[in-house]
């Protein structure tokens, strides 16, 4: 890699994760959406299965499930645009912040 800081030239530089955070955030909140929505339905299969308790856990194990699966694919589709769209780096030697 040849890039270097515009501000001091210097080449010790670290990529920011900026995408991975927001699309980590992003997948976490739309997945809380569809959550709940799985919650929902797990609650009515575990109320199917054992009326009180598996209502409980259906409903339970929905919107975990459901909110760490979209979180983690938000986070792996941010840390390829990271990669390779947004390309923002972070100079070590002044702390100054520039797109490639
Ligand atoms: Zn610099």
């Amino acid at each position: 890699m040849s890039t270097s800081c515009p501000n001091c030239g210097s080449q010790n530089l670290r990529l920011k994760p900026i995408a991975t955070r927001v699309c980590g955030g992003i997948g976490g909140v739309t997945a809380g959406i569809a959550a709940a929505k799985a919650g929902t339905a797990g609650a009515a299969i575990g109320s199917a299965i054992c009326p009180g308790v598996g209502t409980a856990i259906g409903g339970l194990a929905g919107i975990v499930g459901g909110f760490l699966t979209g979180a983690l694919t938000g986070a792996a589709v941010g840390h390829a645009i990271d990669r390779k769209i947004v390309q923002t780096f972070h100079c070590n030697d002044c702390g100054h912040d520039f797109a490639a």
